[in-house]
């Protein structure tokens, strides 16, 4: 759809409000925007952008988040809603390469550009992977068409849409794990690790990772790997603009308790302040659990959503490190990857199930969560006594802390991310308590 910016934020439908103002919340108002609603977007943080806010210390400017842009297409469709090109507010620059891998020998393997270049760079490893790159091409371009272009846009909790591209998602082994699908083109043990990798970009372990995710080769290849120059934070600054432009009214600093449910339909969303916002429509672009676990009246949820909410498990996360330098490396590329002397066994011990306990966030105010609490919660010793007697044998470890005092209470300062504590016995036997 294309028209003419609508700069007032008068409706023709009626009142939307997105909950959210990460790139899906911005993406949902301005489309919803362009179909006439009067849009609203709250968001709790004091930013736009969610996962790729940027943030500034020390005198230096970083990118919390995403930092490779691979459908910018998705980016370009929202200026062209409202005539715009997306060229005029922020410049992406197709990446070369788009990944450089080091290896812990010192080899590096560069992947982008032509396939001829991706050609050579496998030649350098082994001459026969050429062909079975090709094939591994063919392969994910099969699973881009039935699983990206038929599924991408659709809603995935429509199960008869599913099961209509089930039968040829099947057919192309998407049972099979990522590293099983690039097993069976490539044999170099290098260039089979640089092609399973993508599943780790989403919190995924490439050995038991549905090869679906092999779709990202052909997607890369189709549109090639971009970056904003300015940063990401360049694309959201862009983004806020062109919802300023569009008349959406954004509210920061507005945090959703729940979303108001009257005779089944969401009407409006109550927030921590106690206000209330009415309206027509309601999009929460939330993280789905939270939604479901926090932000919906549990009476209103069928019983298939509340098993499937203590059936998921959720996705891992990740550390990232920020530093600040004023030197240029010429030598790292802007996705530069280094791989460690072990791959699969590595990932194994990384993915190992690790038992994970909720209590709740209360528990880390007013000293009433002990060690000895803490152990027992997680479940790593059945007794109080049993907790006691590691504690004083100093066996326990918070955050790999060593804990020398059997009277510790625990708070937020010994959260080892804004909601995880881990907790260890001994040398190996782990646990987290999430708190919620
Ligand atoms: C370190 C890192 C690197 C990444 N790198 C890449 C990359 O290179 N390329 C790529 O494509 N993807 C990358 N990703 C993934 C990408 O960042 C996310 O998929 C994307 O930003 C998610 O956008 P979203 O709008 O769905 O959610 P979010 O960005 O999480 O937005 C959700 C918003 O909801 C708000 N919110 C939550 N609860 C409430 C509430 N109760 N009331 C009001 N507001 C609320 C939050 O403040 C947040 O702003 C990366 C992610 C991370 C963390």
């Amino acid at each position: 759809m294309t028209g003419k910016p609508p700069h007032d934020n008068s409706s023709t439908k009626g009142t939307a409000l997105v909950i959210g103002a990460g790139f899906g919340g911005i993406a949902a108002a301005l489309r919803l925007r362009a179909l006439g609603y009067k849009v609203q977007v709250v968001d709790r943080a004091p930013m736009l952008g969610g996962r790729a806010q940027v943030f500034e210390r020390d005198g230096y400017r970083h990118d919390a988040g995403p930092t490779v842009i691979t459908a910018p297409f998705l980016f370009e469709e929202l200026f062209t809603l409202y005539g715009k090109k997306l060229e005029d507010y922020v410049e992406l620059r197709e990446l070369e390469p788009w990944y450089r891998f080091y290896f812990a020998d010192g080899d590096t393997f560069d992947y982008g550009g032509t396939v001829e270049q991706t050609l050579a760079e496998i030649g350098r490893f082994s001459e026969s992977d050429k062909q079975g790159y090709l094939k591994l091409l063919d392969h994910s371009r099969k699973i881009f068409d039935a699983g990206f272009s038929r599924l991408a846009d659709q809603p995935f909790h429509s199960v008869w849409r599913l099961l209509a591209a089930g039968p040829k998602l099947f057919m192309l082994q998407t049972y099979n794990s990522v590293w099983q699908m690039v097993s069976k083109y490539i044999s170099h043990p290098k260039v089979r690790q640089a092609f399973s990798i993508q599943p780790l970009l989403v919190g995924g372990n490439p050995f038991d990772t549905t090869s679906i995710y092999g779709l990202i080769h052909f997607l890369e290849r189709k549109w090639g790997v971009f970056f904003a120059m300015g940063g990401t934070g360049a694309l959201v600054a862009s983004l806020g603009q062109l919802m300023s432009d569009a008349g959406i009214e954004v509210r920061l600093n507005t945090t959703v308790k729940q979303i108001q449910v009257e005779a089944g339909v969401a009407t409006g969303a109550i927030l921590e302040s106690g206000e209330v916002i009415a309206a027509d429509m309601v999009v929460s672009n939330v993280d789905p659990m939270y939604l479901y676990r926090h932000m919906l009246p549990a009476d209103i949820q069928s019983t298939a959503v509340k098993l499937k909410q203590r059936k998921a498990q959720l996705s891992m996360g990740l550390f990232v490190l920020y530093f600040g330098t004023t030197r240029q490396y010429p030598e790292v590329a802007h996705h530069t990857i280094w791989m460690g002397e072990r791959y699969q066994s590595l990932l194994d011990e990384i993915f190992a199930s690790v038992p994970s306990h909720e209590l709740p966030r209360d528990r880390l105010t007013g000293a009433s969560l002990t060690i000895i609490d803490a152990l027992t919660a997680a479940g790593l010793c059945r007794t109080r006594g049993e907790a006691r007697r590691i504690v004083a044998q100093r066996g326990a470890y918070v955050n790999n802390r060593p804990v020398e005092d059997i009277e510790i209470q625990l708070g937020e300062t010994d959260l080892a991310s804004p909601s995880v504590m881990v907790l260890r016995c001994g040398k190996k036997r782990y646990a987290l308590l999430r708190f919620t």
